[in-house]
């Protein structure tokens, strides 16, 4: 029996939170008038992702009265985002204490969450949260929002509506049928490959399919067992897939890491505080550039637990200073060459990330030729060129895109890009756990300032048609008036 008395249990947790929520008069009631076009209901947003940040950027709407908004995912439900697909990483990274997408309320939190069904003492215990144990969170929080997310629904194209500009005409597809929806606003909430793709370098592209995955990938790990796998890169999957490769059995597991050391410090959490992410979006845009050109060039380590459950084993071999020259295949095997030796393998993994390429997008393709990025507009110091942020969407205040030329794409203005790529022009807002709340509450005030003032009309007869009164007439005399000079 589970003595521990602060178990309230989840439905306890979510009294709590209805308590708090009516407490705070929230949600605010829906305040957006409906707009119908072709006979079908016009949604106010549209959520293009269920992972984490497509979640918050839904509450904090819903919270603001916005409640005709739509999420959709082409994951199952449970399955959104990498934490039970292609994360492999035991645990998170981030400290378990944050507050995440908890939007400022203490009972939405992972803690709150966790308290409740397991108690104060495990949580007292726990080191970090188990990333099934994360995904469980973000299930329980869609639920107890009542988020209105609709899953295996895959988003195809993104247009402007041809009989109304103001108006997004999103295809999507949905057990193998396709529809039209209308919506004033679109979010991507699209995750770390949003504007693009698995990032694979050139020297590795000519490699027949079987003799590579990238870390994204659903991959095998049962059929490596007994092979000798590569990994190249030293970030956190990178090290999280080579773990795996051996836990699973595989002969050796050799990484390649191109720098002559494994990167120590976390140098942009390290100086995480209110001010950084409240602070960032307004600084001006070299010194904006300066400090993530900083950050690339120092690179992010993989986690510590992630690196000693691979050096574990003593079949892997970590081989710094040592970028691939030459790849090729023969036999069913991979011969890899770096700067420091030649080696066979059976199997290659890519821990070589994400890019930005809209190509890679197609829906997309209506808005691409006409979203400017940063390298359209700003020179970098010498000494500070990176192409990664020069491929960086260059963002306005709402995290919406903006026009390469003036008055050329004006629905831009309507589509917001709250992922990864957003992080020159926001800071991480809309990524990863610390400060994804701030990002939603930035957004989602962003759009409802929008939603209002383009109904400016509506509101302003909804203004002169208002005609409750408070004062009835009954309460006061006008001390002037015939009748009360002749009572004088
Ligand atoms: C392996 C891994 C581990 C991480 N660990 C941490 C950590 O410990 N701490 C931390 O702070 N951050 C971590 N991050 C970073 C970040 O928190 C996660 O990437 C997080 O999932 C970001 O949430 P998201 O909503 O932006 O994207 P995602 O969770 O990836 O969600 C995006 C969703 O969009 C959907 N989607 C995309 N395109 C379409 C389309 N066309 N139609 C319909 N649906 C679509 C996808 O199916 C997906 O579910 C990690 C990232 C990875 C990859």
């Amino acid at each position: 029996m589970n003595t521990d008395l602060s178990i309230e249990g989840l439905s306890g947790l979510e009294e709590r939170l209805s308590q708090d929520l009516e407490f705070l008069q929230l949600p605010a009631r829906n305040w957006v008038p409906p707009r119908r076009h072709q006979s079908q209901i016009v949604r106010d947003v549209l959520i293009v992702g269920g992972g984490m940040c497509g979640l918050a950027a839904a509450a904090r709407l819903k919270l603001l009265g916005v409640h005709n908004t739509l999420v959709l995912d082409r994951a199952s439900q449970g399955r959104e985002g990498p934490w039970v697909t292609y994360a492999r990483m035991r645990t998170l990274r981030s400290p378990k204490q944050l507050a995440g997408p908890a939007l400022g309320l203490p009972a939405l939190t992972f803690r709150a969450f966790f308290e409740a069904q397991f108690g104060r003492l495990a949580w007292d215990t726990l080191d970090k949260i188990d990333r099934t144990t994360w995904m469980d969170y973000l299930v329980w929080y869609r639920k107890v929002l009542d988020l209105p997310v609709q899953n295996e629904t895959r988003v195809e194209t993104i247009e402007s509506d041809r009989d109304d500009p103001a108006l997004f005409a999103v295809t999507v597809e949905s057990a193998g049928t396709r529809r039209t929806i209308h919506a004033r606003h679109v979010v991507l909430a699209t995750g770390r490959a949003g504007l693009g793709g698995k990032a694979v370098p050139d020297v590795f592209q000519a490699l027949p399919p079987e003799l590579w995955s990238h870390s994204e990938d659903a991959i095998d790990f049962a059929a490596l067992k007994g092979k000798k796998v590569g990994v190249v890169g030293a970030g956190a999957s990178a090290v999280d897939n080579a773990a795996v490769a051996l836990e699973q059995g595989a002969a050796s597991v050799d990484l390649f890491i191109r720098r002559n050391d494994i990167p120590r410090v976390n140098k942009f959490t390290g100086i995480g505080s209110p001010g950084v992410v409240h602070g960032f979006a307004s600084l001006p845009d070299d010194e904006k550039w300066r400090f993530l050109d900083y950050v690339i060039t120092e690179q992010t380590p993989p986690p510590r637990d992630s690196v000693l459950r691979v050096s574990a084993f003593p079949n892997a071999r970590f081989h710094l200073s040592s970028p691939i020259h030459e790849v090729s295949a023969e036999g069913g095997q991979v011969t890899l060459t770096t700067a420091r030796g030649t080696y066979q393998l059976d199997h290659l993994i890519l821990g070589t990330g994400f890019n930005v390429d809209l190509g890679e997008r197609p829906e997309l393709a209506a808005f691409a030729p006409h979203i400017r990025f940063w390298g359209d507009r700003f020179e970098p110091p010498k000494g500070q060129e990176n192409a990664e942020l020069a491929n960086s969407p260059d963002l306005g205040p709402g995290f919406t895109f903006q026009e390469k030329q003036p008055g050329a794409c004006p629905a831009l203005k309507r589509l917001h890009c709250f992922n990864y790529a957003a992080t020159l022009s926001h800071g991480k807002l809309s990524g990863d756990v610390p400060a994804v709340s701030e990002g939603a509450d930035r957004l989602a005030r962003a759009i409802v300032a929008d939603l209002f003032s383009a109904d400016r009309d509506r509101h302003f007869a909804d203004l002169q048609a208002y005609d409750t009164p408070e004062i009835l007439g009954d309460e006061w005399q006008d001390a002037d008036a015939p009748e009360a000079v002749g009572q004088g």
